[in-house]
């Protein structure tokens, strides 16, 4: 069922050494490695949207050929499993060659690449296992499925499988490490090429891999390096830069927060990709972060997105520059970043308060003021939003009581100083008012989600995972797929975060590791 094509291992050069001891992969893209088997295969999660895209029938999610194949156990004709090299920006600073340690490629079905992560060692696993715990597994598949569904571009999930064994994981690299049991995700995208791979080529000096590598990212399916002209390759940075300023707005339209934007975990399709130490902004706070490993600095947090997209995207430019030889094309368009990111930031804005755009635009003092009331009266992010949405329809202007009651529910304050969202309703009412919009109710619901993958919901469902409970994972699962409208058991997902989870293990600290 499921039949394989190689182009990506027919069109680049592969290593010349083989086998999974670590080494450094130059003058070739990708190094050929199988997945290691594991013991006991079992089928946890399937993604039938996933399985359509890539027109599997409904049978293969029964079927056991199909799960060997997703295990790591089989190699089918057809698929030539790979791991490709890559370096990045860790945190701000070159890293060097990293590339794919856990996530093995099986080939192409279609359009579209599968991958195996959590498949085993590869040349790039330096001293790990290549392994993915259980844990950090369903919440991969889980919020690219999310993300997909709330219209948020993304690499996608089709199977979670787990393994029967287990691995040591020190969970906060706080020298309490615990034996932890393993899954896979296959996930699957157009590409997995990252900002990274693009950097080791150019910073190795391997140019004519670099004009592969951007051709190919022209033209998949018929890549021409003779088509690498400069203003073909400056055409593409545009292109990424504008797409990544898009996709950063809707990121921060509906809080989410990445983790860990290293410039090896950026998609040169601008998809959301390699989720992490992830998380939903609750408590409004620009500073926010679910990252431990990132909490003394902050580099990634909520409010720091579209500045560090930004950056990323310079190390892309510099390392895209020698096909370019001119540094102006490169600015400008690292300049539309930013004029991207404001119109679809405000945008989305207007439509998340339902007021026009322009109206909006004109009116600055109504987002500074909204960003006061959100932090100093500590708002859930998106629970403020769904309390608006649902108020429009029968109360425009949010004048009545029960409307600013149900604002003063979203607050995680005990008792909230009314005072500040009084005064922003002032202005918003005029405002709301003068945009005169139709159909207000329903525009604000396209782009106020009810229900969010919050990271406290996640970590029930691991936690009944652990136990040898899959039903909470399923129901999940199919709550995530209708973000935007309510549903019969709202009142188990769509509630502030307890305030017990607060603090807990999984839910706003993750490390790395996860
Ligand atoms: P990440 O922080 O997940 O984006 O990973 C950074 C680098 O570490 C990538 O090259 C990964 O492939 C590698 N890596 C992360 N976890 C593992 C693991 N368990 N085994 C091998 N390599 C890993
Ligand atoms: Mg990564």
């Amino acid at each position: 069922m499921l039949v394989f094509e190689d182009r990506f291992t027919r069109y680049f050069p592969a290593d010349t050494a083989t086998g999974r001891e670590p080494r450094t992969v130059q003058n070739a893209l990708y190094a050929r490695v199988e997945p290691e088997p594991i013991s006991r295969s079992k089928l946890l999660l399937w993604s039938e949207e996933t399985a359509d895209l890539l027109g599997l029938p409904a049978a293969a999610a029964r079927s056991d050929a199909v799960r060997d194949v997703l295990a790591g156990n089989a190699v089918v004709s057809g698929s030539v499993p790979y791991a490709t090299v890559y370096g990045g920006h860790q945190f701000g600073h070159w890293a060097g060659q990293l590339g794919d340690g856990r996530a093995i490629n099986l080939g192409e079905i279609g359009d579209f690449t599968l991958q195996l992560k959590g498949a085993g060692r590869t040349p790039f696993s330096r001293h790990a296992d290549g392994r993915a715990v259980l844990r950090s597994s369903i919440r991969e598949f889980l919020c690219s499925e999310a993300m997909h569904h709330l219209g948020i571009p993304t690499t996608r999930a089709l199977s979670l499988v787990g393994t029967g064994s287990t691995v040591v994981r020190d969970m906060f690299y706080d020298g309490n490490p615990e034996n932890e049991p393993c899954a896979l995700v296959c996930r699957v995208s157009k590409s997995f090429l990252r900002f990274g791979h693009v950097e080791l080529l150019a910073q190795r000096g391997e140019m004519d891999l670099l004009k592969r590598l951007t051709a190919y990212t022209l033209n998949p399916s018929d890549p021409d390096a003779d088509a690498t002209t400069p203003e073909a390759v400056a055409e593409l940075f545009d292109r990424i830069c504008r797409d990544t300023a898009t996709l950063i707005a809707r990121w921060m339209a509906v809080g989410f927060v990445h983790g860990v934007m290293n410039t090896d975990n950026m998609s040169m399709l601008s998809e959301t990709i390699d989720y992490g130490p992830y998380g939903w902004l609750e408590k409004y706070d620009l500073q926010w972060t679910p990252n431990t490993t990132d909490a003394e600095g902050r580099r990634y947090c909520y409010g720091n997105q579209p500045a560090i997209a930004q950056w990323n995207l310079s190390r892309l430019g510099n390392a895209l520059y020698p096909l370019i030889e001119d540094v102006e094309p490169l600015q400008n368009s690292l300049t539309a970043f930013n004029q991207e990111f404001h119109a679809g930031w405000n945008r989305l804005l207007a439509a998340k308060l339902g007021l026009s755009a322009e109206v909006l635009q004109a009116n600055p003092l109504c987002y500074q003021q909204l960003v006061h009331v959100l932090s100093a009266m500590e708002m859930d992010f998106n629970l403020f939003f769904d309390a608006l949405t649902r108020m429009a329809p029968q109360d425009a202007d949010c004048s009545n009581t029960e409307s600013l009651q149900a604002l003063l529910a979203c607050s995680y304050a005990q008792t909230p100083d009314p005072a500040p969202l009084q005064e922003w309703l002032q202005l918003y009412r005029k405002l709301v008012v003068e945009s005169a919009l139709a159909d207000r109710g329903s525009s604000m619901r396209a782009v106020n989600p009810v229900f969010i993958l919050r990271n406290h919901l996640v970590q029930d469902v691991i936690d009944a995972a652990h136990a040898g409970d899959l039903q909470p994972l399923q129901d999940i699962f199919v709550r995530l797929k209708t973000p935007y409208a309510d549903a019969a058991d709202d009142a188990r997902w769509v509630r502030k975060c307890p305030p017990e989870s607060m603090h807990r293990a999984g839910c706003s600290m993750l490390s790395c590791s996860s």
